[in-house]
């Protein structure tokens, strides 16, 4: 795999938030070890996953971290959002309430985290289309008003993960660099 031995230019720490079974680890395990379980349980225990991959030609260890169970309102302490560079917010697009809640998110995010956070509105599921309840303009709209990078994805089909997550470390390598 050629991870041995290999220089590491940077290590980015980034934070997975949004509602109880949006599919935060599903994601994190489709872009860290490519993935998926269908009968995910909430997590337990593991605290972040690495992937070490290269971006405008540096070698960049992503380490991402993933709530273990602590998506009740307030419930993530402040030590999660500690030293994140990047933030991936995922709703679920066949669930109006984990949208509405983006706000509730949001709020939390930026009075925890650094002021030059990158952070990322994901609508997962996208490969639910027909039970879809969020149409994707409402959420492009909420986006460019909060100033957030926008995908849909599915952890699922692995539609847009790693376009996401590469979206995330390239503007985070532009912060940096
Ligand atoms: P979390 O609570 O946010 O970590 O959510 P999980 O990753 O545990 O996923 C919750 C449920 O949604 C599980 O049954 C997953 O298999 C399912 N799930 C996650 N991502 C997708 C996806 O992209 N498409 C579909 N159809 N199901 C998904
Ligand atoms: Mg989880």
């Amino acid at each position: 795999h050629g991870e041995f031995n290999q220089k590491i230019d940077y290590v980015f720490k980034l934070v997975l938030i949004g509602d109880a079974a949006v599919g935060k680890s599903q994601l994190l395990a489709r872009f860290a070890r490519n993935e998926f379980s269908v009968d995910s349980k909430a997590t337990i225990g593991v605290e972040f996953q690495t992937r070490t991959l290269a971006i405008n030609e540096k070698t960049i260890k992503a380490q991402i971290w993933d709530t273990a169970g602590q998506e009740r309102y307030r419930a993530v302490t402040s030590a999660y959002y500690r030293g994140a560079v990047g933030a991936m917010l995922i709703y679920d697009i066949t669930k109006r309430q984990s949208f509405d809640h983006v706000a509730r998110w949001l709020e939390e995010l930026r009075s925890h985290a650094d002021r030059n956070i990158v952070i990322m509105l994901i609508g997962n599921k996208s490969d639910l289309g027909s039970l879809r309840a969020v149409p994707t303009e409402d959420a492009k709209e909420f986006a460019q008003r909060e100033n957030l990078f926008f995908m849909e994805t599915s952890a699922l089909e692995a539609t847009n993960v790693e376009n996401a997550f590469q979206t995330g470390l390239t503007e985070i390598y532009g912060n940096v660099s």
